[in-house]
């Protein structure tokens, strides 16, 4: 594939592990037929965003310039382009690419195309240069249109931008798993990704128990939607809920103890992490032998799904709460969201990058 010409476009990027994000400048290429050029008018914070500058995850290669939250303006489009014209608002989420031919992105489910994540949005690798992909702490991004997503006209913009990840990466395995009516539901942990699955499980139906180990979100997870609150780590208040849930989603950034909530399912309850500490964490046969219950995982959602759960959000009028931060916040932003202090998404206003 020949190289395409490029440009350049301000950042802010990671040089190391133990480095703080800094100002740089980085390169993107000229849109190509098929591509769309997004001026990023705001980018999401997302805890992946930190295990991903930190290495944690121990596959990050330097420069690193995390962000996958992106929204923001059209300012050019490829000769071929079809579905977008300059000056839309549009978001690009954790895929800017995929095979497009494996049967996993042949049914929408590009996130889990036989390729792996070659294609993210960040720490991916770029098809034309070869190198690693490089995300939204940025002024512009050029994506293939196919990756390019519709964001509703009545939802404030900046409170959409976390949609593209934390928003379909819980909508998804609701969805997946048919959360509904007549389910009591528990979500672990109210960060980025807790707070949309609280909203979302509220909006599909279900009875909602949020589990903390902050006691003072109590009361924001009740404004957000949750029927009750659980303190986590009240033994007491743990033990009266065993045996009680039918579906419970842990969107939990850091190692804790998995068996604890497994013994909250029901009978043939279903148990989903969509958090990712860097960690592995012991399971025990007991809690799911007991009652048949199963131990899954889940990864963001596909193309089709993310555009679902937009157009989902625009009609029912949900969004983020968010607290929006200057570029140069970032590495604030990282020290509160590991003590636990976001609400309940930074979001960065790119304007800040000057
Ligand atoms: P976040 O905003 O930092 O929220 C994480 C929450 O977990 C915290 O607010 C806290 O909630 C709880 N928590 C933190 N440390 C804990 C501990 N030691 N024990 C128990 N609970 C703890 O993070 P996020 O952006 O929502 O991301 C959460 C995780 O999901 C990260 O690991 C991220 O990489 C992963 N992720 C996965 C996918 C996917 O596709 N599967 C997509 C995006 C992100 P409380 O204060 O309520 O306890
Ligand atoms: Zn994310
Ligand atoms: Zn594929």
């Amino acid at each position: 594939m020949s190289k395409p010409i490029c440009y350049s476009t301000k950042a802010y990027s990671a040089t190391g592990a133990t480095a703080p994000l800094g100002p740089t400048s980085i390169e993107r290429r000229q849109p190509t037929p098929t591509d769309v050029q997004i001026q990023i008018q705001y980018c999401g914070v997302c805890h992946s965003d930190l295990h991903f500058a930190r290495n944690e995850w121990g596959f990050t290669q330097y420069p690193a310039v995390p962000g996958h939250e992106i929204v923001g303006k059209v300012t050019a489009i490829g000769s071929g382009v079809k579905k977008f014209k300059v000056g839309e608002t549009v978001g690009v989420g954790c895929l800017i690419d995929s095979c497009r031919t494996c049967p996993n992105c042949r049914s929408g489910l590009e996130q889990y195309c036989d390729l792996g994540m070659a294609g993210g949005t960040y720490g991916g690798t770029d098809k034309y240069f070869g190198t690693p992909t490089l995300g939204g702490y940025a002024q512009s991004i050029v994506v293939t249109e196919d990756f390019v997503l519709r964001i509703p006209a009545n939802l404030d913009l900046a409170a959409t931008a976390p949609l593209l990840c934390a928003g379909i990466t819980t909508y998804s395995p609701l969805r997946h798993w048919k959360v509904g009516p007549g389910h009591t539901v528990g979500i672990v942990g109210l960060g980025g990704l807790g707070h949309m699955g609280v909203k979302f499980a509220k909006a599909f139906g279900a009875h909602v128990v949020l589990f903390t180990t902050s006691p003072g979100k109590a009361a924001d997870a009740k404004r957000l939607g949750a029927h009750e609150v659980v303190v986590s780590t009240d033994a007491a208040q743990m033990a009266a809920r065993a045996g009680t849930c039918d579906f419970i989603l842990d969107a939990v950034s850091a190692a804790h103890d998995l068996n604890a909530y497994l013994n909250l399912l029901k009978r043939d309850g279903h148990m989903v992490l969509v958090g990712a500490p860097p960690e592995p964490a012991p399971v025990a046969s007991f809690p799911l032998i007991m009652r048949r219950r199963s131990l899954s995982g889940s990864l963001i959602g596909g193309l089709p799904e993310t555009q679902e759960m937009l157009d989902f959000c625009g009609q029912h009028g949900i969004t983020c709460d968010i607290e929006m931060i200057r570029m140069d916040g970032i590495n604030t932003a990282y020290e509160r969201m590991l003590k636990s202090d976001v609400k309940y998404r930074f979001v960065i206003d790119l304007a800040t990058l000057t």
